[in-house]
C-alpha cells in the first residue's frame, strides 16, 4: 500500500464530502489520525465543506430545561443520574408560560431553534400532555421559531403526539458508540436509543442525534458512532464535549485538547457534509481560546446556558460569531440544503389524526 501524505489526503477527503459523500471510514479515521502541526490543514479542509452548504451562517439554538436532575438512569457523563452528588439545581417541571418567556428572550437574542429537555427515562403520557402545551405556548408567542423535544425514550403513540401539538424537532443522542455503551450506563442500550430516533423520524419529527466525546473513547470509537448516526440519517447532530462534573463517575477526566475536539468537529463535518453539525456542551471549557475556528467547521452552536451548567455570555458568542465573519441564522431561513430532502412528505394531518384536514 503506498502511503498517501497530507497534501495527497486532506483534498481527496474534502472533494468527496464536497460531492455530497459518503466519506469512507478509512478517510474518517486518517482525519482524526492527523498530528497537531496539520490542524489548520484539516480545518481549512473541512472549513470548504461547510461554507458550500451552509455559507457563513451559524445557526443559534437554546436550551430550556423544564425539569432537572434527579433522574433514574445512570449514565455517568450526566450530572442529574442517579447517585449524582454535582451540586446542580433540581426542580420539577416549569410551567409553560416561563418556557415560553425563556423563548421569546432566546429568540429575540437571535436563536433559531427552542430546545425543550427534560431529564428521565422517558416521558409518560401525561408529560406528554404538559409538554404539547408548552410547545403550543410558544409557538403562540414566536410561530416562526422551530421547537425541538428531548425526553428520553419514546413508547409507542408519543411521538405522533408530540408531532400533532406542534414540535419540529426530537433529540435523542447515542452519546457512544454501541461498543462502548455498557460502560457508560446500565440502565437502558444503545439499542433502545436508536429505537427512539427511528420512532421519532417515521412520526415525521426532524430527528436529531449526536454523541458525547471525552469519555475514554478511541478514534475507532469515534467513527463508529459516526457511522450509527449516518444509519438514522439526523437532520442535526449536536457534537458535545464532557462537562466532568465533580459527583459523577467522570468528574476529573480532562483529557481532550482543543486540538483533538477540532479534529472531531471536522471529522463530523467530512462525515456529514450536508447536515446540521452542532458544536454542543463543552464548546467553552474544551475549545477555549481556539473556539472561533469551530465555527469553520459547525454550522450551528447552543446560546447561553446549558442545562446544569453555564455557558459564555451570549453576547460574547455574538462578538465572536461577528468576529469571525459569520452571521447568525434568521428565522426564516431554511439551515438545510434544499435538496437534501425529499419532496414526498407523509402525511400526519387530517383523516386519521386529530390534527385538523388541509383544506
Ligand atoms: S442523560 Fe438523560 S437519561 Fe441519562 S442520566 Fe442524564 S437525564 Fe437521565
Amino acid at each position: 500500500m503506498t502511503h498517501r501524505t497530507i497534501d495527497e489526503i486532506l483534498p481527496a477527503i474534502a472533494a468527496k464530502a464536497l460531492g455530497g459523500g459518503p466519506v469512507s471510514r478509512d478517510d474518517l479515521l486518517a482525519v482524526l489520525a492527523r498530528s497537531d502541526d496539520d490542524l489548520l490543514d484539516v480545518v481549512a479542509a473541512a472549513g470548504r465543506v461547510r461554507r458550500k452548504f451552509f455559507g457563513r451562517r451559524v445557526k443559534l439554538n437554546y436550551l430550556v430545561n423544564l425539569k432537572s436532575g434527579l433522574c433514574p438512569e445512570d449514565c455517568g457523563y450526566c450530572s442529574q443520574r442517579l447517585g449524582s452528588t454535582a451540586e446542580i439545581l433540581t426542580y420539577a417541571w416549569i410551567e409553560a408560560e416561563e418556557a415560553a418567556r425563556h423563548a421569546r428572550c432566546a429568540v429575540d437574542a437571535g436563536a433559531k431553534r427552542i430546545c425543550l429537555v427534560a431529564a428521565g427515562r422517558g416521558p409518560a403520557d401525561r408529560d406528554i400532555e404538559r409538554v404539547a402545551e408548552t410547545v403550543a405556548a410558544i409557538k403562540d408567542s414566536t410561530p416562526a421559531v422551530e421547537v425541538c423535544v428531548c425526553l428520553g425514550l419514546l413508547k409507542q403513540g408519543q411521538a405522533d403526539r408530540l408531532r400533532e401539538a406542534g414540535a419540529d424537532a426530537y433529540n435523542h443522542n447515542l452519546n457512544t458508540s454501541a461498543g462502548n455503551y455498557s460502560r457508560i450506563c446500565s440502565t437502558h442500550t444503545f439499542d433502545d436509543r436508536t429505537a427512539t430516533v427511528a420512532a421519532a423520524k417515521t412520526a415525521g419529527l426532524s430527528p436529531c442525534s449526536g454523541a458525547i466525546f471525552g469519555m475514554g473513547e478511541s478514534n475507532e470509537d469515534i467513527v463508529d458512532i459516526a457511522l450509527a448516526l449516518r444509519e438514522l440519517d439526523p437532520d442535526s447532530i449536536p457534537v458535545n464535549f464532557l462537562i466532568p462534573f465533580e459527583g459523577t463517575p467522570l468528574g476529573g477526566h480532562w483529557e481532550l485538547s482543543p486540538q483533538r475536539c477540532l479534529r472531531i468537529l471536522a471529522m463530523f463535518r467530512f462525515a456529514f457534509p450536508d447536515v446540521e453539525v452542532r458544536v454542543a456542551g463543552g464548546r467553552e471549557i474544551r475549545l477555549r481560546t481556539l473556539q472561533p475556528l469551530a465555527l469553520h467547521l459547525a454550522n450551528s452552536l447552543f446560546l447561553g446556558d446549558y442545562l446544569t451548567s453555564q455557558g459564555q455570555p451570549g453576547r460574547d458568542d455574538r462578538a465572536m460569531i461577528a468576529d469571525a465573519g459569520f452571521v447568525i441564522e434568521g428565522l426564516d431561513e431554511p439551515t438545510l440544503p434544499v435538496d437534501r430532502h425529499d419532496l414526498v412528505i407523509t402525511r400526519h394531518r387530517g383523516t386519521g389524526t386529530t390534527v385538523p384536514a388541509n383544506t
